[in-house]
């Protein structure tokens, strides 16, 4: 395998000895999940030579389902960007257009699979990692309810927001993959019996008797030419049989700012740990401790992580918390109560998973502010704790969009029935 589009960090194969639904089946897994004895780098400097001790329960499930895992894929260092460019091993390329980024932060997971290259991968959502480069990639995405999946193994970014979930050519392979890491994990106090379902079988491609509804606030930020493929992509469902009506979510609105609030404050607390001691490339002998940490930390982490750590903190420092966390928290519970409501009146909700094709390479790297806007759609999805899938929807002027239908709590079931009708 050459790999021009820069997909892998570390390419090694993962043999596995079990014979389950996923035997003969190849999987990339993002750099972010721990691989015992494979090195586990999130994208970073500061673990480049991070070999992690165990396996992450998601690859115990693999391992048990008889997967064979063919590399480490390239992401956001952290799981923090759009765009898979803050990774300290370069950019990955889009497979669709070279010239293009894949997204991110799972960009090398869902170039893996657009490639070829596996036949399906696993990311990570935190606000959108899986659903955003599966869009830009024109690939199929699930990121699941908070507690479905085992977080054991995930190097942290943002606990409370983020889950594995899989990245496949089609909504029934990305089902069967979900089938395999679901449920619950002694590891993780967080995790749930997974509901007695199978996820593959609810991809049956039937939407007759479904109402879907439509956030006009998702809608109206998008380009012209991707409300035009998610405009056909409903009709196309409604001639199914599917009824699609206008809802209204007013909090989300607040998304964009209240989760980087949130995100940035727990990344500066999970991060803590990569301080050349515990974690992470050594800062040296020389002075004081302190200086030892600042030395580590300046040289492992990028300018991205950086000014994340930095503005965590500040939100979360005593004068400030609740002027910024607190607030975020806020509107938290009220984008939460808002999607509650919306599933009083409809099965699904549904919105174009991007507002914009995928970007030109360095397009977003020196605008921080316009890379985060990019994100208005997903993170509504992490802060109410929501399962979403991003489906293939047509493309516009030779680029990929991406169709995000969002389920109300442990509904992946439905999410995975009305994908299935488009992919
Ligand atoms: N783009 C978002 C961020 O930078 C989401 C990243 C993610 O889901 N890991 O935080």
């Amino acid at each position: 395998m050459t790999d021009s589009l820069n997909i892998f960090v570390t390419e090694e194969t993962i043999e596995s000895d079990g014979d389950g639904p996923l035997a003969g089946k190849t999987i990339a897994v993002k750099d972010n999940i721990s691989t015992k004895g494979v090195r586990t780098t999130c994208g970073s400097a500061m673990l480049e030579e991070y070999v992690p001790p165990y396996d992450a329960t998601v690859v115990t499930r693999l391992k048990e389902a008889g997967a064979t895992i063919v590399g480490k894929t390239n992401m956001d260092e952290f799981g923090m960007g759009t765009t898979t460019e803050t990774s300290a091993y370069g950019p990955t390329l889009n497979p669709l257009d070279e010239d293009r980024v894949p997204g991110g932060s799972s960009g090398g997971s869902a170039a893996a699979v657009a490639a070829g290259d596996a036949d399906l991968a696993l990311g990570s959502d935190t606000g959108g990692s899986i659903r955003c480069p599966a869009a830009f990639c024109g690939v199929v995405g699930i990121k699941p309810t908070y507690g479905l999946v085992s977080r054991y193994g995930l190097v942290a970014y943002a606990n409370s927001l983020e889950q594995i979930g899989p990245i496949a050519p089609s909504v029934e392979d990305a089902a069967a993959l979900l089938d395999v890491i679901s449920g619950q994990d002694p590891h993780d106090a967080t995790t749930r019996e997974k509901p007695d379902v199978s996820y593959a079988d609810a991809a049956t491609g039937d939407v007759d008797g479904l109402t879907i509804g439509v956030p006009t606030e998702l809608v109206e930020g998008a380009d012209d030419g991707v409300v035009e493929q998610f405009d056909d992509a409903l009709s196309e469902l409604e001639a199914q049989g599917a009824t699609v009506e206008e809802v209204t979510l007013p909090s989300v609105e607040h998304a964009v700012q209240a989760y980087y609030v949130i995100a940035m404050s727990e990344a500066s607390s999970n991060l803590a740990r990569f301080d050349g001691v515990r974690y992470g490339i050594s800062g040296g002998f020389e002075g004081n401790w302190n200086e030892a940490y600042a030395r580590s930390r300046e040289a492992g982490f990028g300018d991205e992580v950086k000014r994340r750590i930095l503005l965590g903190t500040y939100a979360l420092s005593a004068g400030y918390h609740d002027r910024y966390y607190k607030k975020a928290q806020d509107a938290r519970e009220w984008i939460k109560q808002d999607f509650n409501e919306a599933f009083e009146d409809v099965d699904v909700l549904a919105s174009p998973t991007m507002p914009t094709p995928p970007f030109k390479l360095g397009e977003s790297l020196s605008d921080p502010l316009q890379m985060y806007l990019a994100d208005a759609n997903t993170v509504p999805v992490n802060l109410a704790n929501l399962p979403a899938i991003s489906v293939p929807a047509g493309e516009t002027d030779g680029l990929p969009v991406g169709l995000q239908l969002i389920g109300p709590a442990f509904g992946e079931e439905v999410i995975i029935r009305a994908g299935s009708a488009l992919a």
